[in-house]
């Protein structure tokens, strides 16, 4: 099968500072490539300030890209025609960000919230308008009698489902997930990744599942891609990730997910997330890396393939 999205050496540099204070170059994400098949769900994951938001908003056309392509349902949205390409792909993509209390407007009814997508894109007469928010918020779960309702008077994993149907309500084939389900307890995430899940079946979507840790995308992804300092560390099936991490940092992440059953958490890798500002030679890893050794000090290593659908940038496994 062909991919719907294919990613190749997508960056993206900020400049901070100024004001006085000398100006700087942010290197937020730095050469990332992947695609993204149909149907799946890519999980991406990383410490906070690893540019997993600074990926997904780019893959949306919410933020643009500083070098490197983007090809989204065949349009190429990156380069001097992105923008033409982008209007002509824009209604199959969709984001859900991590806070639904800053995602509603407390003071428009559910209907209006949901209604959002539809009323920007305009031409619908008021009964398919109205039958179109019934549906959505059956299909996520809610009762069609929510729509005269305010946000206020549901509770965080309601909101959310709301959320989720306003992102539906054009029929879109690529969401974004930022962290969709951070702000909920455990049980609530149990139920939206559910909700997520059996949605993604019906509608045939795929989705960029963005988390911090390696728990929350275990269950929703097909493939997952790790991220340290703005690099794709590795990028692998579900299965041989959690089962033969290659990355040590990917090992780190994995040993870092709280065990109920030990009743400790262990303790992630050592030292400080590199800057983002100047970045060394070598590998961004190796000051915090428990197997580094002296190539890893001069020369970064590519992200490439080591076993079928396995990729990993690690010079442990060099000559694999
Ligand atoms: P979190 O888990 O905290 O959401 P993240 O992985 O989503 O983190 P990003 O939000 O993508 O990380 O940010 C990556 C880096 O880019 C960070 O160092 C961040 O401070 C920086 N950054 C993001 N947006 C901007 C911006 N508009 N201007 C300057 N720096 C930015
Ligand atoms: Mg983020």
């Amino acid at each position: 099968t062909d991919p719907i999205i294919r990613v190749r050496n997508l960056s993206r540099d900020f400049q901070v500072g100024g004001r006085g204070r000398k100006r700087q170059t942010l290197h937020a994400v730095s050469d990332a490539s992947f695609d993204v098949l149909p149907g799946e769900t890519l999980g991406v994951v990383g410490e906070s300030g690893s540019g997993k938001s600074t990926i997904g908003r780019m893959l949306v056309g919410l933020l643009p890209a500083t070098r490197g392509e983007i090809e989204l349902f065949g349009e190429t949205i990156t380069g001097p025609s992105g923008k033409q390409a982008l209007a002509k792909v824009r209604h199959k993509l969709q984001f859900v960000f991590q806070d639904p209390h800053a995602a509603m407007n407390p003071r428009m009814r559910i209907s209006d919230i949901i209604a959002e997508p539809i009323d920007v894109r305009g031409g619908w007469t008021r009964k398919d308008r109205a039958d179109r928010v019934a549906e959505l918020l059956e299909l996520v779960g809610l009762s069609a009698a929510f729509a005269d309702r305010f946000p206020h008077e549901f509770s965080g994993g309601q909101r959310q489902r709301i959320v989720i149907a306003r992102a539906l309500a054009l029929d879109p084939a690529f969401i974004v997930c930022d962290e969709a389900v951070a702000a909920l307890d455990v049980s609530m995430q149990a139920q939206v990744i559910n909700l997520l899940m059996d949605l993604q079946q019906r509608l045939g979507l795929s989705y960029l599942f963005i988390a911090h840790d390696l728990a929350v995308v275990r269950a929703v992804s097909t493939r997952i891609a790790v991220l340290y300092a703005g690099e794709i560390v590795e990028l692998s099936d579900k299965r041989s990730l959690y089962t033969d991490p290659k990355h040590p940092y990917t090992q780190a992440l994995l040993a870092a997910i709280p065990r109920p059953e030990v009743g400790t958490r262990k303790p992630p890798i050592r030292g400080e997330v590199p800057s983002l500002l100047n970045r060394p030679p070598g590998c961004t890893l190796c000051p915090r890396c428990p197997k580094a050794f002296d190539r890893c000090r001069t020369e970064a290593p590519a992200l490439r393939e080591v076993a079928p659908g396995r990729k990993v940038a690690c010079h442990l496994y060099d000559g694999v």
